[in-house]
């Protein structure tokens, strides 16, 4: 940092950016292309819903975004490095260190218990026993589940499961939280429920978030809404 400049004058990288993205599968004789050129940049802190009709490639978006797949087009861009031309260990250890993801299904370990769940992805990386117990109650406890600490995943309810698997993927406070449909296996009211702790966790801790869904109500708790129309992003209202 230069001495004398303002931190407010610096200018600070989206948290994540798509540019020109193009995205397709082969299937059987045909290809489908499912994103043909798509543009989104999130900025840090900000909340995005993703909006779009299944098979549209809201999934696919996701795993992009996320580094979980190579754009067959285009640039991804995390907290402004642009990951595209990067080994894939050096790909793993970005998205390791910058992205969080929660998915439909909780797809936590069903062994250990909620507390463990999300200490253990803190003491892969790096941290002790203790300091990751500590952030995962306050995770959890956040989320209403500061008396599930030491339940496993089947002693828990679907929309208890899914709270954990939202600290989870906060746990080592990512840049970038990646959900696709958090919510969709869950019934409406649990998933008001769910959907509400997720949308305060993500203000509370300022993580910008991708949040794919197919609930309008839900959607509007976020700070902007983008949908896919033909392979490419496209704001909303
Ligand atoms: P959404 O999440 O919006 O339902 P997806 O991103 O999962 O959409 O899928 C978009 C389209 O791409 C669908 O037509 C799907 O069948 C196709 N698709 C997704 N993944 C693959 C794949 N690995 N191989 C072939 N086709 C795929
Ligand atoms: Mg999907």
């Amino acid at each position: 940092m230069h001495a004398g400049l303002p931190s407010e004058t610096q200018s600070v990288p989206a948290a994540m950016a798509l540019v020109g993205v193009a995205r397709r599968y082969t299937q059987g004789e045909g290809v489908i292309e499912v994103l043909k050129s798509a543009d989104l940049v999130i900025e840090p802190g900000q909340s995005v819903a993703l909006v779009a009709p299944s098979g549209t490639g809201k999934s696919t978006l996701l795993h992009l975004a996320g580094l979980l797949e190579h754009p067959d087009e285009g640039e991804v861009f995390i907290d402004g490095r642009a990951t595209a031309k990067l080994s894939d260990a050096e790909r793993t250890r970005i998205r390791r260190l910058h992205v969080g993801f929660v998915y439909q299904f909780h797809h936590l370990l069903p062994e250990f218990s909620a507390l463990e769940n999300v200490a253990l992805p803190q003491m892969i990386r790096g941290l002790s026993r203790k300091a990751a117990d500590d952030r995962a109650k306050e995770l959890l406890s956040y989320l209403g589940l500061g008396h599930r600490l030491t339940h496993r995943p089947s002693e828990l309810s679907g929309g208890e499961q899914q709270r954990v698997a939202i600290a989870r993927a906060l746990a080592n406070a990512p840049r970038l939280l990646l959900a696709d449909e958090p919510t969709g296996n869950l019934d409406p009211k649990t998933s008001d429920h769910v959907f509400g702790a997720l949308t305060e966790l993500v203000h509370a801790t300022g993580v910008a978030a991708i949040i794919a869904t197919h609930n309008l109500t839900l959607a509007a708790q976020m700070d902007r809404r983008v949908t896919l129309h033909e392979g490419t992003v496209v704001e909303m209202e």
